[in-house]
């Protein structure tokens, strides 16, 4: 478009706009809106779509995503934007879908499967713990993910600081069931496991809470906080091995692939988290669907829902096979 071009119809939307009663002023502001790139399909007004290079710098975290930012709105709108098809629908989408199994499976596992089972009042409590976590991991991420589009950057810095804490949340709901059952004869270990992971954790609160730790600078420090976090749990997983005889245990054969499983899923969801693979290869194709970061949060949905399904399993074992002097 030409430079004149562009005045002429500038100039002539701006005496449209003041030649014009209040009522269809609201609806122009609309139109004007949908003269950029928006989808009409259920579009609340006043959200519109902009380009990597058009947000403003906070968002700028993923330059291969290079459309369909939402950014600019006050909070209603970050709600409403749930239902418009931007770069995060999925995200949202698929943790809100995430937090809602999570739920349902715990209500199944307090109707059915935890009383077919015979589970004591220590498994309900352990089940209520580790599916709370999971459900808190995801609200935390929806959250994040609605409103990270918020026009105040302080807004948008205080949800991702919380979808980091729902993160360490949802480790602590893997290590909570997993520690309960694998030293479940043992319940010295239980209890060392059990701590130093919940001490573990809350240091990465306490290390939330430094100014610094939302920085750029940071951003490799929060990685190997998570990863050693999370990497923690080899500790307890070859001590379980020794302890209960080696690897030709029949305890350790049904278990160890489960668990190994589980470090495989949470290392590939890590990968493609911070790989930014594959929208690296494909810039401005990926943007609404097939990006890294939906891979990141389709692998937590089914690392959760594994290692959930592990722990109704140990358990079944452990009550089948009550604990001896030499269980571990
Ligand atoms: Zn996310």
């Amino acid at each position: 478009m030409s430079t004149s071009v562009f005045f002429f119809q500038n100039k002539s939307l701006h005496f449209y706009l003041l030649h014009m009663p209040q009522s269809i002023l609201k609806s122009t502001h609309y139109i004007e809106l949908g003269s950029y790139q928006y989808w009409p399909v259920l579009v609340p007004r006043g959200i519109r779509l902009y380009t990597y290079e058009q947000i403003p710098v906070f968002l700028k975290e993923n330059p291969y995503i290079t459309d369909g930012y939402r950014a600019h709105l006050p909070s209603m709108l970050c709600l409403k934007s749930m239902f418009v098809l931007s770069n995060e629908t999925v995200n949202i989408w698929s943790h809100l879908l995430g937090f809602l199994l999570f739920f349902l499976l715990g209500v199944k596992d307090m109707a059915t499967v935890l009383p077919s089972a015979g589970a004591s009042r220590e498994d309900y409590v352990i089940y209520s713990i580790g599916l709370f976590c999971f459900q808190v991991c995801m609200l935390c991420s929806v959250g994040y993910h609605l409103f990270c589009c918020h026009r105040s950057e302080k807004t948008c810095r205080r949800w991702l600081a919380l979808d980091y804490a729902g993160i360490s949340v949802g480790i602590l709901g893997c290590y909570v069931p997993g520690v309960f059952y694998a030293f479940y004869c043992n319940s010295f270990w239980r209890q060392v496991y059990l701590l130093t992971v919940l001490a573990l954790i809350l240091a990465v609160f306490a290390a939330q809470i430094h100014p610094h730790y939302l920085t750029q600078q940071w951003k490799k420090l929060r990685s190997a906080m998570f990863c050693s976090v999370a990497g923690y749990g080899i500790i307890p997983a070859c001590h379980w091995v020794w302890l209960n005889g080696g690897f030709n245990a029949d305890i350790v054969q049904v278990f160890f692939p489960r668990v190994l499983i589980m470090y495989l899923i949470a290392a590939s969801a890590f990968l493609f988290y911070i790989s930014k693979i594959p929208e690296r290869y494909f810039p401005g194709q990926l943007n609404y669907l097939g990006a890294s970061h939906q891979f990141w949060h389709m692998l937590v949905v089914v690392m959760f829902y594994w290692w959930h399904q592990t722990a109704i399993y140990i358990m079944n074992y452990r009550h089948n096979q009550p604990c001896t002097d030499s269980s571990g």
